[in-house]
């Protein structure tokens, strides 16, 4: 039964601490609190325990401070794409609780939304303190008993559940949910009770590119590129936007190969080799008659008065006839066959070489954690330890961008919080 007092509001933390609650939340990121909430929702008694002194830190720089919340596509079956690792799991759990149930929570906690034509779903305020703030409110509402500056240095199965140690004494939990995101401390406690953990890699990182061509030109960017990643011994193709950075390379087209391929480029000590076409939709056969055609009918121009394409940008294009052995105030007339053929192949297979990780930057997540296939993903709970759970990023699930990772936030704290809710004395 939902207790009275947990409809009252109160500022955190609450005093006395309780010793001995329904659920205990360890972490205060974006899966604890939707867990902690529905869990509370429920009827259940909730204490979240977050290591630092400000719950929900990630939401609030996420999406540059706007907050992606989630993304306007709502088919599971495509969501489950956009998950490098989890899609199978996900495709399921979304069908349940998915973006359209997100947006519909928010909304009838009077957050407006707002799509943006490549899907990604902000608040209309353009600003992730009205997430966290409401967030924050409910937690209030439901009498979530949020302590800050609180990480378990162990975790022990009792009788009635778990006992956890916290340096002002232990606290007891019928049950607990795991939302720690990918901090060790966190899944090192999944492990201290015998959870399998996949080792955590960075995921969705730029690339440090050192290379003539892009001297000079950060800023540039290139709206639909088709880049080929070879790691090692796999190969990743992508599509997207490609933009030209102080480091090297960024946007959509690498940060996708950087997802898919976030094991291997770790594994490769992040060195591969980028092979990038910068005009996918014109076929090699369809660009050398353009380039045969311009060698004809504009002999006396010069190549750098008369690209080949307006979507590759004139800096780029001139860096791009340099390598290609010419000039841009090299007349059309004067390019030999192989000056062509020298063309084509920087305009369909410029190589580089990726030789870093580019230094973190705007969007981070990282792949690994407790391994996916030791939850029961109708409940969130553990297949290893009875009554302990596991959501968002502790999982060895993530996104690419556009919303999504928040949404496996989202979706399995759900979830886990509706399981946790049977947990109330
Ligand atoms: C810069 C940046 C921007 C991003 N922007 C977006 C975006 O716009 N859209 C999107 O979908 N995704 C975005 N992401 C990814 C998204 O923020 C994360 O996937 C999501 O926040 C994960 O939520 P979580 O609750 O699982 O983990 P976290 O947000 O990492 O929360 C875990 C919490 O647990 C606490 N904690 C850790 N260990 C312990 C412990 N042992 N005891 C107690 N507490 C502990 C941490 O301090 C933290 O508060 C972004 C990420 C970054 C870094």
């Amino acid at each position: 039964m939902m207790k009275v007092t947990h409809l009252l509001a109160r500022p955190f933390p609450p005093s006395p601490l309780s010793r001995r609650v329904d659920v205990v939340v360890i972490g205060g990121g974006a899966a604890g609190f939707f867990g902690a909430l529905r869990a509370a929702e429920g009827g259940a008694r909730v204490v979240l325990l977050e290591a630092t002194q400000s719950p929900l830190q990630k939401v609030r720089i996420s999406g540059g401070g706007r907050c992606n919340v989630t993304n306007a596509a709502t088919d599971p079956a495509v969501l489950a794409t956009k998950y490098p690792r989890g899609g199978k799991e996900m495709r399921g759990a979304l069908s349940r609780f998915g973006p359209r149930e997100t947006m519909a929570w928010f909304e009838a906690r009077g957050v407006r939304l707002k799509a943006e034509p490549d899907g990604r779903v902000f608040p209309t305020t353009d600003d992730s303190a009205t997430i966290v703030d409401c967030l924050l409110s409910e937690a209030r509402r439901l009498g979530v008993e949020v302590r800050t500056g609180a990480r378990p240095s162990g975790i022990a199965r009792t009788q009635e559940g778990y006992r956890l140690a916290l340096k002002e004494g232990p606290l007891d939990a019928r049950a607990v949910l795991l939302a720690s995101g990918s901090n060790p401390n966190g899944l090192a406690l999944a492990a201290s009770l015998g959870h399998k953990l996949v080792p955590p890699v960075p995921s969705l990182f730029t690339f440090e590119v050192k290379d003539p061509r892009l001297d000079g030109l950060a800023g540039v960017s290139v709206e639909r590129v088709r880049a080929k990643a070879l790691v090692g011994s796999e190969t990743f193709e992508q599509e997207g936007p490609l933009l030209v950075t102080h480091w090297g390379l960024s946007a959509h087209a690498v940060l996708r190969l950087s997802a898919w391929g976030a094991r291997a480029f770790h594994d490769a000590g992040y060195r591969a080799k980028l092979v990038v076409d910068w005009l996918p939709d014109l076929p090699e056969p369809a660009l050398r008659d353009r380039v045969l055609r311009l060698r004809e009918h504009e002999a006396r121009g010069t190549l750098g008065a008369h690209p080949v394409a307006t979507e590759i940008p004139r800096r780029l294009w001139d860096r791009l006839v340099e390598a290609a052995g010419g000039d841009p105030s090299l007349r059309w007339g004067e390019v030999p066959n192989r000056g062509v053929q020298a063309l084509l192949d920087q305009l369909k297979r410029s190589a580089f070489e990726v030789t870093g990780k580019g230094p973190f930057r705007e969007e981070f997540v990282t792949a690994g954690g407790v391994d996916r296939r030791e939850v029961d993903w109708r409940t969130m709970e553990s297949r290893v330890a009875p009554g302990f759970h596991v959501a968002g990023e502790a999982l060895d699930v993530d996104a690419l961008t556009g919303g999504y990772n928040l949404q496996c936030a989202w979706t399995t704290g759900w979830i886990a919080g509706s399981h946790l809710a049977q947990a109330r004395s």
